[in-house]
């Protein structure tokens, strides 16, 4: 029996009119429904030609399950929800902080509406985007003077060519940093138009180093937050106020790159101690940058706050307008800080807070609470636990501390071999999962480090349709 005699397929205008396709063509439109079915009959034959497939006769309705089931893929959207397990709260690869309610309620009006992006309502005239949270960040910091941009590398690049360029900017050969892979403040200096004067050595810079750098080429001191990696043992750094005291001294500006930059002393909520932004001003730093989205909890944003005049220099430059920030962004950045208003209740409302400080019991007693559903769904080789495990704030902030934390350990009992193997596995149809699950492989084991897990009956919902290989 000849195979191209055997497949029998139907004809697309019958496969349109037929009952199985009519929802198909409904949900995805008709244009869709028909390009679907061409491709699907087209790599039919092909395959039958190819004698990959024996002949049969495939029936409208199998015909249909197949091409519904790649319109749905095909129209999956491509940024995705998922559970970020990782332990790691402000993930930078998983989209930061996440906004509370009063800013996501902004982000749809600025969204639904014309809004007074850049007119002063009280005067009918044209007005300055930073308007609209100039006054809320000045009596949050402390700053005379504010401008915002997309994100703190801009903040910074900004800043630096303002304030710096075709002059030299001293540094501490300790503070300078990489974040991230594309983050390195030699590179972001040279692209400033600012060269480089490193000074002191990566453990020690003193304040004799500052000044001895400094020349009538000198046009800023910078001073970088080490964000993600930390210097201990034989070490000096010069407090910010000295450092002020000199640069004012010699008529230069200090910029201090906070990275997170919180704006409240956090170890109110018993987190470790992160400068603040009002402290960094009041100690004499003449401008201040910081992220909109790591410790403050908002959107993605730069802050530059500081000194009127320089402000006011910042705001000319043309590379401004490059890296200024949307509507959406300025709306949920001002419902964010206007929760600081009420310190007292922003750890309810302010999510990032809220997930960083879950007491770790909370945390186990959910981790032993979930435990028995997944064991329902994963059997052996694996061993599944609910224990402590130990976490941290991401994106730069106190990356040798640890958030104490609870977390579904879950350890493939098979020889040392094979572990890799039966952890990315697992690992991958974690990912699989309709909302994708997101954990972290260390020491010879998966775990779900679930501070950040809020909507349990979701995660308990797909969990049936977990398929692990083996
Ligand atoms: C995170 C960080 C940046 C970059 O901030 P983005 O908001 O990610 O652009 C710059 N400087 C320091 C010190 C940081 O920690």
């Amino acid at each position: 029996m000849s195979s191209s005699v055997a497949l029998r397929l139907p004809s697309i205008d019958g496969l349109l009119r037929h009952p199985a396709c009519l929802p198909l063509a409904e949900r995805y439109g008709r244009e869709a429904l028909l390009s679907g079915l061409r491709q699907l009959l087209d790599e039919l034959r092909l395959s039958v030609l190819q004698g990959q497939l024996s002949a049969i006769e495939i029936s409208p309705e199998v015909l249909a399950g197949r091409v519904g089931e790649r319109l749905t893929q095909q129209q999956r959207s491509n940024v995705r929800r998922v559970f970020n397990l990782t332990g790691t709260v402000l993930h930078t690869n998983l989209g930061r902080a996440l906004l509370p309610e009063e800013a996501i309620e902004a982000v749809q009006m600025a969204a639904r509406y014309p809004l007074n992006l850049e007119f002063d309502l009280a005067s009918g005239k044209r007005g300055d985007r930073d308007d609209l949270i100039e006054g809320l960040i000045r009596e949050l910091t402390g700053a005379e003077a504010v401008t915002v941009v997309n994100n703190n590398a801009a903040a910074v690049l900004l800043t630096l060519n303002s304030l710096g360029a075709r002059k030299e900017g001293i540094i501490s050969r300790g503070e300078l940093i990489e974040i991230g892979g594309a983050f390195r403040i030699p590179d972001i200096m040279a692209r400033a138009g600012v060269r480089l004067h490193e000074v002191g050595t990566t453990n020690r810079t003193h304040a004799r180093d500052y000044e001895a750098a400094i020349s009538p080429r000198s046009g800023l001191i910078m001073r970088v937050h080490a964000s993600n990696y930390s210097i201990e043992g034989f070490t000096a750094r010069v407090p910010t106020a000295e450092l002020a005291e000199l640069a004012h001294r010699h008529g230069l500006p200090l910029l201090e790159d906070l990275g997170s930059g919180s704006l409240l002393d956090l170890t109110r909520w018993g987190l470790p101690a992160e400068p603040t932004v009002r402290q960094a001003l009041l100690e004499g730093a003449d401008i201040v940058t910081f992220s909109g989205d790591k410790l403050l909890g908002g959107p993605q944003a730069g802050l530059i706050v500081g000194r009127k005049d320089l402000i006011a220099k910042i705001k000319k430059n043309p590379l401004k307008r490059a890296l200024r920030v949307d509507k959406l962004t300025l709306a949920a950045l001002e419902a964010v800080l206007g929760l600081y208003r009420d310190p007292d209740r922003l750890v309810e409302r302010l999510p990032s807070l809220r997930l960083l400080t879950r007491p770790q019991a909370e945390i186990l007693a959910q981790a032993e609470r979930l435990l028995p559903a997944l064991l329902q769904v994963i059997g052996e080789p694996w061993n599944v636990s609910a224990v402590k495990a130990l976490g941290m704030i991401g994106s730069g902030s106190q990356p040798v501390a640890r958030l104490p934390s609870a977390a579904l350990c879950l350890r493939p009992q098979v020889s040392k071999r094979l572990r890799g193997r039966f952890l990315l596995n697992l690992e991958a149809a974690l990912r699989a999962l309709p909302i994708p699950v997101l954990g972290r492989i260390d020491d010879d084991a998966l775990w779900l480090d679930l501070r950040q897990l809020d909507d349990e009956a979701a995660w308990l919902a797909q969990l049936p349709q977990l398929q692990v290989e083996s």
